[in-house]
């Protein structure tokens, strides 16, 4: 190890203050609208038995195929870092029977890190963070509807709501793609010398992903194709159609993709995406669809679903290539200076009783054993709003040395008149001394 620089893992990051002031931001905005919609948060594991993943997520999937983190643990039992939130979250709701307890509302949400062995690029990282909901046992066009709405207005309240597209489509039943599918292939083989290696390997695994590829000579080859479109079923045909008619009537833009699919087998009949084209290729920022036969197929009871997961990187990409909020917050409201050892004590009491009458300001005090002159400039260089100076002879008397480092002013205060004046500084209602 001598002289080698210890490093992370590839394709996973460190997140930092500055950074996470734009992900505590973003997030609290999600939380908040989520809450609007009575979505309830859980908290799953990261760890889960792979097993369940090649059942649920599909054998011959680009995420079970080659993406998954997947050991060994003592035992020798295959274990999994989660690369998606549903197949869990489906997995916790049934283990712990949640959906036969008699509530109506089944809206789960949670936000975490997933993990997927991918090329590392901008916007695909090999951890990255997905804020994942889940709604279950309904299955009329209201609750994709009211899906659609929420991630709207998460967009709007976020400031990107003009920087994102609604792509939507209906990939039918199961049925009707085992029939697709076949003619696809069928289709495609002709063409089987001109695909890449990726669309090569799909056509015997995963046909329809060949749809989405972004190579424009395999998008040629798919212009002649027949269309998954023309092999969905009646019912949900008229699903889809009174969908798109909802989401029109809310004023809402959409494009009629016929060519989106999902990468994971258990979705069915309305699947979409919300995408910005200042993203680059990774280009999706929130994904869902419906999956009205996973429960079943994990063991529980017939129940209807669906759901949706918003990738946090490329959400906070996206709000920094729109917007210069570097200053969300004033990072500190009122810097603590103390002179000498012996003043210190009084510093902390002073702090303590400010926070105890004002809980939400944020008092920092400088410990480091630097010069009254240094430290004011420290309080300058972090843009504190106020800083106090502690000095004896002041406490003594009962005094505190104010600064307003804003206006530029200096004055006296005894601590009851310093009480009443934080008040006017920060402009706190609501609070009596
Ligand atoms: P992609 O086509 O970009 O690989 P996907 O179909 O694999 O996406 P989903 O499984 O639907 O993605 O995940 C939902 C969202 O999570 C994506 O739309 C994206 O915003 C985010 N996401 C997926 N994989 C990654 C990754 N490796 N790094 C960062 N974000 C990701
Ligand atoms: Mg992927």
């Amino acid at each position: 190890m001598k002289n080698k620089e210890i490093t992370s893992i590839r394709g996973v990051h460190d997140y930092f203050p500055t950074e996470l002031k734009l992900w505590n931001y973003i997030e609290n905005i999600l939380r908040e609208v989520l809450t609007s919609y009575c979505y309830l948060e859980v908290r799953l594991p990261i760890l889960e038995k792979t097993e369940i993943y090649k059942r649920a997520i599909g054998n011959v999937t680009d995420v079970v195929e080659k993406e998954m983190y997947s050991f060994e643990d003592k035992k020798g039992n295959s274990i999994t870092l989660r690369p998606e939130g549903t197949v869990g979250c489906v997995r916790a709701i049934i283990q712990n029977r949640l959906l036969q307890q008699k509530k109506t509302n089944h809206k789960f949400w949670y936000l975490g890190p997933m993990f997927r062995y991918e090329r590392p690029q901008m916007g695909r990282y090999r951890q990255f963070y997905q804020l994942g909901a889940e709604v279950f046992g309904l299955d009329t066009e209201d609750i994709d509807l009211e899906i659609i709405l929420l991630t709207n207005r998460l967009w709007k309240k976020i400031g990107v709501d003009r920087d994102v597209t609604l792509e939507i489509n209906s990939i039918g039943s199961r049925i009707d793609r085992f029939q697709y599918k076949k003619e696809l292939v069928s289709y495609l083989k002709k063409y089987e010398h001109i695909l890449d290696e990726d669309c090569k390997r799909r056509l015997y695994t995963n046909p329809l992903r060949i749809l989405d590829s972004k190579n424009q000579e395999v998008q040629k080859i798919l212009q002649e194709a027949p269309l998954l479109s023309q092999y969905i079923n009646k019912s949900s045909n008229i699903y889809f159609k009174n969908l798109c008619e909802m989401i029109a009537s809310y004023g809402i833009k959409y494009i009629y993709n016929p060519k989106l699919v999902r990468g994971l087998d258990y979705y069915n009949d309305t699947v979409f995406e919300w995408k910005s084209d200042k993203l680059g290729s990774q280009n999706t920022i929130c994904a869902g669809g419906r999956y009205d036969s996973l429960v079943q197929d994990m063991g529980g009871e017939n129940t209807s679903a669906i759901g949706f997961a918003i990738g946090i990187e490329r959400l906070v990409l996206l709000v920094k290539s729109i917007n210069n909020i570097s200053n969300i917050e004033e990072e500190i409201n009122i810097y603590i200076i103390f002179s000498r050892e012996d003043e210190k004590n009084s510093a902390i009491k002073l702090s303590e009783e400010i926070r105890n009458i004002y809980p939400t300001l944020k008092i920092f005090i400088n410990f480091f054993s630097q010069s009254v002159r240094k430290k004011i400039k420290n309080a300058k260089n972090i843009s504190a709003r106020i800083v106090i100076i502690i000095n004896k002879k002041e406490t003594k008397k009962r005094y505190f040395l104010i600064k307003d480092l804003k206006k530029k002013q200096e004055y006296y205060l005894i601590k009851d008149d310093l009480m009443l004046k934080i008040k006017d500084f920060f402009k706190i209602k609501n609070v009596s001394i």
